[in-house]
């Protein structure tokens, strides 16, 4: 609670908080720490003791897609404020560990509609991010790409120049690609398309144009 209140006082009142599991064991799993999962649970409990106020990011991965709904159910008991669920991007340690952490996108559509149904039924705002018009119809707008800022200065404490400027529009693009049959879906020109590494990985197949 100490540590809760000297960030309020300080003048934090929006936190974002990265919450990919609904129990200890999943989330000490994915955390690899003993305790971490009601360490942040307990925090969140704090902030909003405190009259503070959380956004989330849950990232939609093997271990956890199926529990979509449980975490969605779990944050909107602890009064989240909104919350994100962004699709795995395999680089890094993601990408070390691919065969553990990489889904394939098409078999978390049932979940993720059913944690849409959830969120909705509870007027909590969601969105997506990563995650392509095809696998979330019907819910365009509430892809998180609508309104990422375009650029924004990052602190980098291990860098010389301590903020960088990043194109974020540009980055994100960048990362992403479209396979050749998307060109007859009707989202072609709209749609960012799907991270190109997860393409690499895992093909293409289960992607259908939408016409
Ligand atoms: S353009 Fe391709 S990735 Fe995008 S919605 Fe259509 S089929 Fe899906």
């Amino acid at each position: 609670m100490d540590y809760a209140r000297k960030m309020i006082d300080a003048g934090v009142d929006f936190f974002s908080i990265s919450v990919h599991a609904h129990n200890s064991e999943l989330g000490d799993y994915l955390s690899q720490s003993k305790n971490s999962f009601e360490q942040k649970k307990q925090g969140i409990i704090n902030i909003k003791k405190l009259g503070g106020h959380f956004h989330t990011n849950t990232i939609i991965m093997k271990p956890n897609y199926k529990n979509l709904p449980d975490i969605a159910r779990m944050l909107i008991k602890l009064g989240a404020d909104n919350m994100n669920f962004p699709f795995i991007h395999p680089m890094g340690e993601a990408s070390k560990n691919k065969k553990l952490l990489v889904p394939k996108i098409i078999k978390t559509k049932k979940y993720l509609e059913d944690t849409i149904k959830i969120c909705e039924k509870n007027k909590m705002p969601w969105s997506v991010e990563g995650v392509p018009y095809c696998i979330v119809e019907g819910h365009e707008k509430n892809l998180a790409e609508n309104f990422i800022p375009k650029d924004f200065s990052i602190f980098s404490p291990s860098k010389k120049q301590k903020y960088q400027n990043i194109d974020f529009d540009v980055a994100r693009r960048k990362g992403k690609a479209k396979p050749d049959k998307c060109k007859e879906c009707k989202y072609y020109k709209k749609c960012e398309g799907i991270w190109w590494r997860y393409l690499k990985i895992m093909g293409d197949e289960e992607f259908e144009p939408i016409k």
